[in-house]
């Protein structure tokens, strides 16, 4: 049984079988990465708290555990904690019809649309890239990005956190060449980081105006170390692409403010994401139209 369900799981290329249970772990990554979305953030600020309060020779604010794993998921309102049931995701919010099983409470919809999200675009992943070596890195680039981009829209930072490992690990993983050689990887890193960081100041010496922020150079130095400096230009010319589109499209639906910032990391993710599963096609598809 175990043997058939690994077999199925690594089987190249993915299988129908395969891709639908690829479906499957990636909603319960979508589960995890809910609690990442959501405590990540919180566990800075408290580091943070903690450090200002050291600094200033007072006692730490934040004592109690607080990680990934601790303490257990509890209704935000009458602090019930979540039992197994409560805790298998999107089915138990059917279940549970989105409300909190003690006090009644709406569950955040965002909850079940993070973990369909998940499940969806990790079967795309690999149904495109098979589930071998190549297709497993690229499931984990996927959870990543899908992390920093919530994260992102909830509280506009992209979290060096997640954005130096996720840099790392395509270094690490194109060391013997795994999606491009290593020397494409590392060049990748630095330009990605490089040419967001020119743009930022050419901005702010044109407007004094910040229009992206640093962890927006990291995150495209991260796809740069994973898809090589080939990508780049696609991933920019995507990313701008889809932000202007949906900065327009809030502006004409719901009167965004023109000042106000949209983050660009989401927008980065999707230019990655779309270039990891398409890019090649798109760029012989561009060079063939220019012969
Ligand atoms: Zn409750």
């Amino acid at each position: 049984m175990m043997d058939e369900l690994i077999t199925i799981l690594i089987a190249p290329p993915a299988t129908p079988a395969a891709v639908l249970l690829w479906a499957v772990i990636g909603l319960m990554m979508g589960s995890f990465l809910n609690v990442v979305i959501h405590r990540l953030p919180v566990m800075m600020q408290r580091e943070s708290d903690n450090y200002v309060a050291a600094e200033n020779d007072q006692p730490p604010v934040h004592t109690e555990r607080y990680n990934l794993l601790l303490p257990r998921s509890a209704c935000p309102v009458c602090h019930h904690p979540l039992s197994a049931v409560e805790n298998i995701p999107l089915l138990s919010f059917l279940w549970l019809r989105g409300r909190c099983r003690h006090c009644k409470t709406p569950i955040p919809s965002r909850y079940p649309i993070v973990e369909l999200c998940t499940a969806a675009l990790t079967a795309l992943v690999a149904w495109r890239m098979g589930t071998q070596t190549l297709g497993l890195a690229s499931l984990v680039m996927l959870w990543f990005l899908i992390a920093m981009s919530c994260i992102d829209l909830d509280t506009q930072i992209l979290p060096d956190d997640l954005t130096l490992p996720l840099l790392w690990l395509g270094l690490l993983f194109n060391l013997h060449g795994g999606f491009v050689p290593l020397q494409d990887a590392v060049i990748g890193a630095a330009a990605g980081y490089l040419s967001l960081w020119l743009v930022y100041w050419l901005f702010r010496f044109a407007t004094g105006k910040e229009g992206i922020g640093y962890g927006d150079f990291k995150l495209l130095a991260a796809l740069g170390a994973w898809l090589g400096w080939v990508m780049l230009p696609l991933i920019v010319l995507l990313s701008s692409a889809i932000g202007a589109l949906v900065g327009l499209l809030l502006i004409a639906l719901r009167g965004h403010a023109r000042d106000k910032p949209i983050p660009f990391g989401p927008f980065l993710a999707m230019a990655g994401l779309v270039a990891l599963l398409a890019g090649d096609a798109i760029i012989a598809f561009y060079l063939s139209k220019l012969t």
